[in-house]
């Protein structure tokens, strides 16, 4: 959930989060350009830093043999003299364009050789799922609308399969109760939760055309092209730079707009000035009914409905605690610019958790299930000390308390086990810590699981544990109390505060005040009460400022009793705080999307060919089947093994195409499908497996249940593959 009601809140938890450059540098190879198969960068032995000042030293040098070459000419040097100095010059200029690629290098994380860049990787990867319809920009054929996109047949069963596995790996594994609620929010349900007044994100403004822009995407955009295209920089500019693309979301929106003047950042398109930086709401609008009267909003998330709902939910639950409520839905957010395809999108899916725990006991009984998992986080600290990220034990992060507590810890743990088994590349995942001024004001702690894609690091999932502010907010203004209760074993004595104002009194000397007088009165908090009681006690009077008066009262010894009372309680009454996991369904896909990919040449070696290397859990299909030949009677085998495939529950798909093996293997590659089952017999057939190329043989019955065994998970490929009749990829006919 993203509203922030921090002070200063720049509002950019969705914003992407270019920290990963230093990160690369120690990165041995790029993704990019191991992914598509192409010669990977040696190991990158010196640092962008050091190479930076090398580069400065290098020019040095070659202006100062400049200098000796024309005083050498000037001075009518001997033929052989100049020579030489022309000569020294000349290497030190090569130099420097070696090293001005390796500083490419670095700063993009492609190969010195510059052969494979992010976009190159990335317009390979759009360009598939274009084409193979696992996303289409909507209303195409009306030259479409940013930030909305379809999904196509392979891109809809992804994404079904990755919301059911979601709803195996958190739904069912915790027993959590699953809500389905509407899209269309009244406005009193979102002024509650504050994203009426504050769920904006900063805009600037082109100041001659109008255009809008998103501030800190400006600010972002200037610092990474400096970086990573103006190789004169400084060491020291380049550090700077990566300071304030570290610290972009805690900026508030005068120093957003303070640092756009100082680098002098003007609108992309047409270089006017820009406007300074103001907050746009990002909801929809709408009116529920017909009469206009009442305004409601598209909801930015599916979490107020969950809490809406906790008093009944609680009940649900037998008014026991902890529990979770889940719910998947689309969310609507209207992006200021929304570009990066998938990633920043106008309507998502989001699928979200709301764990309700007691605030005094934020243990899990499952903690140890996950404590000794290590992986990559980002607390705040190495962030602002602009440090990368690091593999922690999770069960270190909680005990040195840079994790809040054990139940987040639990969360953090669990969302790392989900990305990693839909298939996302655990190298590039990190958990990163929110900065200070990030978090909204009333969190205990948050943290994001942002994966690396050819756009950067981008915010996948929001871990946050937002204590007691949504169900505190909703029962005031609801009036219905959203609380827990614990019952206590035995009674407990206790000793409370009472605050009793003198009704008759307080009448007397307010008149029609006096409710506000009372109701303030009674509002005030120990110490308050504590200090006020003393003060009559010394003066007799004092005074008291009432809020919702805007001014001081005089509150006299008659007219309130403070005093503390013992009393036996049965039991304990509070507001739950909340964890919640946040997923972004489509950022999740997308990233899935480009930790799969892959090329690899064809066996001609003419051409390469696209593989997504899905896990059969994601896979769109989980097989095809194919008869090698056009033959009536591999036909039927096909039907036959298509039915019990069907009745087996396993997605597939059978292809009698005329068409070479070998391209139907590759279209089929190309959508990710673990599996190829070829007919080649009527009594037994080849299974193929898609990345290894490899394959084994089994009689026609027996192909339905290996397929079920293989794509459910009882069984892996290298188990069935030691099981049966089988040959590798280099007799493969692809
Ligand atoms: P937030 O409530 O801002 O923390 O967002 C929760 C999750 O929704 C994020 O972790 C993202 O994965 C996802 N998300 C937020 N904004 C967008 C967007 N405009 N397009 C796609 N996904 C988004």
């Amino acid at each position: 959930m993203r509203i922030l009601i921090s002070l200063v809140s720049s509002s950019t938890s969705t914003g992407l989060h270019l920290l990963s450059v230093s990160r690369r540098l120690h990165t041995k190879i790029s993704p990019f350009s191991t992914l598509i198969g192409l010669k990977p960068p040696p190991a990158m032995a010196t640092s962008e830093d050091s190479l930076r000042r090398s580069l400065a030293e290098k020019q040095s040098s070659i202006e100062s043999q400049g200098n000796t070459v024309r005083a050498l000419k000037a001075a009518n040097a001997e033929k052989a003299t100049v020579d030489e100095a022309i000569e020294k010059l000349n290497a030190l200029k090569l130099d420097k364009s070696v090293m001005e690629k390796q500083l490419q290098a670095a700063v993009n994380g492609n190969g010195p050789d510059g052969s494979i860049n992010k976009e190159a990787f990335r317009q390979a990867v759009v360009n598939t799922l274009e084409r193979r319809l696992f996303y289409i920009p909507s209303f195409k054929i009306y030259r479409g609308v940013a930030g909305l996109y379809d999904y196509g047949p392979p891109g809809c069963a992804v994404k079904s399969n990755v919301l059911s596995f979601w709803r195996q790996h958190f739904v069912l594994e915790e027993n959590m109760l699953e809500v389905d609620c509407p899209c269309v929010t009244p406005e009193a349900v979102l002024k509650a939760s504050g994203h009426v007044d504050k769920f904006t994100d900063l805009m600037v403004k082109d100041e001659k055309t109008g255009t809008c822009y998103r501030a800190d995407h400006l600010l972002k955009d200037f610092c990474n092209e400096k970086i990573q295209k103006d190789l004169s920089i400084s060491a020291e500019k380049a550090a700077e730079l990566k300071h304030v693309l570290a610290m972009l979301d805690d900026l508030s929106a005068e120093e957003l707009g303070a640092k756009i003047k100082e680098y002098g950042i003007t609108a992309p398109d047409t270089k006017n000035p820009l406007s300074d930086p103001y907050p746009f709401n990002l909801m929809f609008q709408t009116s529920i009914g017909p009469s206009g009267l009442s305004p409601g909003y598209m909801r930015p998330e599916t979490a107020q409905g969950i809490f809406v709902n906790f008093k009944d939910l609680y009940y649900y639950n037998g008014n026991k605690l902890p529990f979770a409520a889940a719910q998947i839905g689309q969310a609507f957010r209207n992006e200021i610019s929304p570009r990066q395809g998938l990633l920043r999108v106008r309507e998502f899916t989001l699928a979200e958790i709301e764990h309700f725990v007691d605030p005094e006991y934020k243990s899990h009984p499952k903690y140890s299930e996950v404590a000794d998992l290590e992986f990559l986080m980002f607390p705040r600290e190495q962030q602002i000390s602009a440090q990368s990220a690091k593999k922690i034990q999770l069960g270190e992060a909680v005990s040195k308390g840079i994790v809040n507590n054990e139940t987040l810890g639990y969360f953090i743990g669990r969302v790392y086990l989900f990305l990693t088994r839909l298939g996302i590349d655990k190298d590039r995942l990190r958990f990163r810590q929110h900065l200070a001024k990030e978090m909204a004001h009333y969190a205990a702690d948050c943290w994001d699981a942002e994966i690396e894609s050819s756009y950067g690091w981008i915010e996948c999932v929001g871990i946050a544990d937002r204590s007691a502010y949504d169900l505190h907010a909703h029962t005031e203004k609801s009036g219905v109390p959203l609380v827990a209760h614990e019952k206590f074993s035995e009674p407990k004595e206790v000793e409370k505060l009472v605050i009793a104002p003198v009704k008759k009194e307080l009448g007397l000397a307010f008149k029609g005040n006096q409710k506000k007088v009372v109701e303030a009165l009674e509002a005030m908090n120990e110490k308050e009460a504590l200090d006020m009681k003393a003060s009559l006690e010394t003066k007799g009077v004092v005074e008291f400022y009432v809020c919702t008066l805007g001014e001081n009262v005089t509150i006299k010894k008659n007219m309130v009793s403070i005093s503390k009372e013992k009393k036996k309680e049965h039991q304990r009454t509070f507001t739950p705080s909340v964890i919640e996991p946040s997923f972004g369904i489509g950022r999740i896909i997308y990233c899935l999307y480009e930790h799969s990919f892959y090329m690899r040449p064809s066996k001609a070696g003419d051409e390469q060919l696209n593989v997504f290397r899905f896990p059969p859990l994601v896979a769109p299909i989980k097989c095809t089947v194919f008869p090698l030949v056009q033959n009536q009677q591999y036909e039927n085998v096909a039907k036959i093994i298509s039915k019990s495939l069907t009745a087996a529950g396993i997605s597939h798909k059978i292809d009698i195409t005329g068409t070479s093996i070998g391209k139907r293997y590759a279209r089929t590659d190309e959508l990710g499908v673990p599996f190829a089952i070829t007919v080649d017999s009527i009594s037994s057939v080849t299974i193929r497996e898609r990345d290894s190329k490899d394959q084994i043989r089994v009689d026609v019955e027996e192909a339905a249940p290996v397929m079920k065994s293989v794509t459910d998970g009882h069984r892996t490929w290298a188990d069935v593959w030691g099981s049966f009749p089988h040959h590798s990829s280099g007799s493969a006919e692809d």
